[in-house]
């Protein structure tokens, strides 16, 4: 069985998803490429995470070829592509969380209403309108629509994100869920005000030298 590491590494944070309540049942994905061989490790299709084993981890090529394990994650189109399209994504993690589906079935971006959105690399996160779920058009679809953020909404359906590594890409979900949070929070309480394009690009550069 090759790359435990990644795969150990998928099944924890596929158990934080759910624990986190960044999920329900067997909604949402996880996978991360092996920069060595190119190999995608992504969860498998219909196993619910709390007994998920990293044996049940599939692997396939970038393709999509399945090496082993059985079947791969419903959205494995929609990952192979945005690892195609986005060189700089190591890790790809897929929600249905709470505020990001409830702006996603508004067709709302995220917005600018709390500076972490930053994290994202964006002033604001696109939603892809709805694509039925599984299919190549929604993955041609959101890596038409993510251009240079790390993170999309998918319409009617959930939060797609990348990051160079699974630890970043489950805090980025995180983290889009909670600016989501604050978002549909401040709509429902009057017309939230904006980060100005100027001030969120200030906090970009801040983003960029935050950290080690
Ligand atoms: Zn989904």
């Amino acid at each position: 069985m090759q790359l435990q590491s990644i795969r150990e590494a998928l099944v924890y944070y596929g158990k934080k998803m759910e624990e986190d309540g960044l999920i329900i049942g067997t909604g949402g994905n996880l996978s991360a490429k092996d920069e060595e061989t190119g190999l995608i490790a992504i969860t498998p299709s219909g196993v619910p995470y709390d007994t998920l084993t990293p044996e049940e981890i599939v692997l396939v090529n970038e393709k999509g070829a399945v090496l082993e394990g059985g079947k791969p994650s419903s959205e494995l189109s929609l990952h192979l592509t945005l690892y195609k399209e986005r060189e700089d994504f190591s890790a790809i993690v897929h929600t249905h969380s709470t505020y990001c589906t409830t702006l996603s079935a508004l067709g709302e971006p995220i917005r600018a209403v709390h500076y972490l959105i930053g994290n994202a690399g964006v002033h604001e996160v696109p939603c892809v309108p709805y694509v039925t779920f599984g299919t190549d058009a929604l993955a041609d679809a959101c890596a038409h629509a993510i251009g240079q953020s790390k993170a999309a909404l998918l319409g009617n359906h959930g939060l797609i994100c990348g990051e160079n590594s699974l630890k970043e890409a489950y805090h980025l979900a995180l983290s889009m869920e909670f600016v989501a949070e604050i978002q549909w929070r401040a709509m429902s309480a009057g017309a939230p005000k904006l980060i100005r394009k100027e001030q969120m690009d200030d906090a970009l550069i801040r983003f960029e030298s935050y950290g080690q």
